[in-house]
């Protein structure tokens, strides 16, 4: 047993015994709680760089990065300070503020399609107001989206859902109206023709395709070349527009997120996680006259109370600011590191595996074949995967803790953070070798 192995967990699981009484399954959000892999959820009381270190104090090296946002590492100094500045100087005005311009006028000038955007506070709040806006400008009720794909929480968008949906089994959930989700039309990740078919059964009343611009919510699961340059044909034939959910991709996977990689222009583009810098900020925008119908300069109402709040902007700005050439060519790496890494392991023990990339967004599915939708990926032996994750958290490293999530590097990972991914990912391959399907 190494010594990672034999290290402490009991704060944390005091913790969640409490965060149990308190609060829902003990956790903030579904997937911290560990339901699909099994175990106590560590509760972390610090980050620096590539590390987080736990209530126990175990370190590990982190590959959520907060499900996306910290590219740069934790905690970086000047991100730091510039929260530490805005946030001295006052924490909410509920009036407009210089950030929030410069904010915006730094997603406009990255993603050329976008010509205006709004604030707002996650991305479920953006994937909601696109939704909303791109009804209001079509005058019609109807919205595609794709099994696998993940946009927040949304009444609409839940139906066939990755991330947390998928990860739970959920084939959708209680609470969601029939009236809430009949106008969704759920059709397969990468299947033109489903499309094409649903917009003639459907003749006039598609008000928006909304698809995640690389998926990552099923693990990483790029789109076939000609896929989203076909979605867009589609919608202009068909009279919709056409929403690029940029959530995770957005400022990530590419300076100007999955738009620099593939130019397939949107009508609406969904952000969060990247700009915010980790604190709460979010963002919608795209073509000016769509835009233009929302409130105050249109009829299509959108608010928010903290909307544009100077702290979270102020930690956004930075880190876009912050994230040059140099970042984007570390986050490509760590990526290819990571999945070579995966690669090998894996190879080493014969376990059959996919190593996927969606721009840097990597991850790892047991399947003999491509993954290519989300009936691929529930077709993978996630059952392999629970012990994959456990030998790696017990020596050091922190993966997400589902078989259906995307791996997240960051730029501030070092030759020391890969030692201890090289070091534990062996034991890992050993650990999914050895699985068994009924978890014997
Ligand atoms: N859209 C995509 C593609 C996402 O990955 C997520 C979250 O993971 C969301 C929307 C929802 O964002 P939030 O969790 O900030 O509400």
């Amino acid at each position: 047993m190494t010594i990672e192995q034999a290290a402490s967990v009991d704060t944390s699981r005091a913790l969640f015994d409490r965060a149990a009484k308190a609060t829902p399954g003990g956790v903030n959000s579904p997937v911290r709680a560990f339901h699909s892999v099994g175990g106590t959820p560590r509760f972390m009381v610090r980050g620096e760089g590539p590390h987080l270190w736990d209530a126990d104090g175990n370190r590990y090296v982190d590959l959520v990065s907060s499900w996306g946002p910290m590219i740069l590492g934790h905690a970086h100094p000047e991100v730091v300070a510039a929260v530490q500045r805005a946030a001295s100087a006052g924490l909410s005005f509920g009036t407009p503020t210089e950030g929030e311009v410069l904010l915006a006028e730094e997603l406009i000038a990255r993603v050329a399609p976008v010509e205006q955007v709004r604030l707002v506070n996650s991305g479920t709040e953006a994937t909601m107001s696109a939704i909303r806006l791109a009804r209001g400008f079509t005058g019609r009720r109807k919205i595609v989206k794709f099994a696998g794909c993940y946009h927040g929480h949304v009444d609409a968008l839940l139906a066939q859902a990755g991330s947390g949906v998928a990860t739970l089994g959920l084939p959708t959930t209680p609470g969601v109206t029939g009236a809430q989700a009949a106008d969704t039309i759920v059709l397969p990740y990468n299947d033109i023709e489903a499309v094409k078919a649903a917009f003639e059964a459907n003749e006039g009343e598609i008000a928006a395709i909304i698809t995640e611009a690389a998926a990552g919510n099923m693990g990483a699961v790029a789109p076939d070349p000609g896929f989203n340059a076909a979605l867009r044909e589609a919608c202009h034939t068909g009279g919709a527009l056409l929403i690029m959910d940029e959530v995770m991709t957005g400022f990530r996977v590419s300076k100007a997120g999955w738009y620099g990689l593939e130019h397939v222009p949107g009508d609406l583009y969904t952000f969060g996680k990247v700009m915010s810098g980790g604190l709460p900020a979010a963002a919608f925008g795209g073509r000016a006259d769509v835009m233009g119908k929302l409130a105050p300069s249109g009829p299509v109402y959108q608010a928010g109370t903290l909307s544009g709040n100077p702290v979270a902007v102020a930690a956004g700005l930075t880190q876009l600011r912050l994230a040059d050439d140099e970042v984007y060519r570390r986050l490509d790496r760590n990526a290819r590191l990571l999945g070579e890494l995966f690669d090998d392991a894996l190879t080493a023990e014969g376990v059959a595996h996919q190593v996927q990339y969606a721009g840097n967004l990597v991850s790892v599915f047991f399947s003999e074949e491509p993954v290519r939708d989300y009936a691929g990926a529930q077709a993978a032996q996630t059952w392999r995967f629970p012990p994959f994750f456990h030998a790696l958290l017990d020596r050091g490293v922190y993966p997400p803790p589902s078989a259906f999530e995307a791996w997240f590097v960051n730029a501030a990972m070092d030759d020391a953070a890969f030692e201890v991914i090289e070091q534990a990912l062996p034991h890992a391959a050993a650990a999914a070798a050895a699985a068994k399907e009924d978890g014997q």
